[in-house]
């Protein structure tokens, strides 16, 4: 079987609905087709901040690319979305010791705009920033629109996948037999997956390759 190495990696992007908060179930007959609009309703996954936190503490740098679609639909202010990021930022800073990085999002509606998942514009604005290769990054997402574009997994860009029954937008959904069966290498939580990383710059195990 085709395998990579994750030794190259230096930082990890992560997908933040259903990957480190709780997804929220739509509304029905709402334009609300599940967003968290309050710092109330953000609340972190299971073992999100334990493995943020073994990351971080390795020399991972940590970086967030989100779609909220919710402040482009008007049901929440960019003010209000960032209070929210500051306050997964305080939270993640007080509670595992984690400093994040980026917060990247895309607040459009509609498929216009260059930073839509899956289009590359987010992850390619975390590069500027923060100085990064392509093949030193692993991105982490709950669906298939997390997947980075193929013009950076061409260029050695990785990706697990972290499924989780609860996020919405269904056809975007897989299982974990479905992400395997597409070749895709998947952990169960965000702890599962600081197992698979050692430090930095070190060998790091091998996992079977991504078919992209
Ligand atoms: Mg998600
Ligand atoms: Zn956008």
């Amino acid at each position: 079987m085709d395998e990579i190495d994750l030794k190259s990696i230096k930082a990890i992007i992560f997908d933040r609905d259903g990957t480190i908060n709780i997804p929220m179930p739509a509304v029905p007959n709402t334009k609300n087709t599940g967003y968290v609009l309050s710092i109330s309703e953000f609340k972190f996954l299971p073992n999100v901040l334990d493995g943020l936190s073994s990351l971080y503490k390795k020399g991972f740098k940590l970086h967030v690319f989100t779609q909220q679609k919710a402040v482009g639909k008007g049901l929440i202010t960019e003010e209000e979305l960032n209070n929210i990021h500051d306050h997964m930022r305080e939270e993640l800073d007080g509670k595992a010791g984690v400093k994040l990085g980026s917060i990247l999002y895309c607040p459009h509606i509609g498929s216009d705009c260059d930073c839509t998942k899956p289009k590359p514009g987010m992850i390619l604005e975390i590069l500027k920033e923060n100085n990064l290769k392509p093949h030193e990054v692993l991105v982490i997402g709950d669906t298939i629109r997390d997947i980075p574009d193929k013009s950076l997994t061409d260029e050695g860009m990785q990706f697990i996948a972290v499924p989780n029954p609860d996020s919405g937008a269904s056809s975007n959904k897989l299982d974990k037999k479905d992400w395997q069966d597409k070749g895709y290498y998947c952990v169960d939580d965000l702890l599962e997956l600081s197992k698979l990383l050692y430090k930095p710059s070190q060998k790091q195990k091998l996992l079977p390759r991504i078919r992209n």
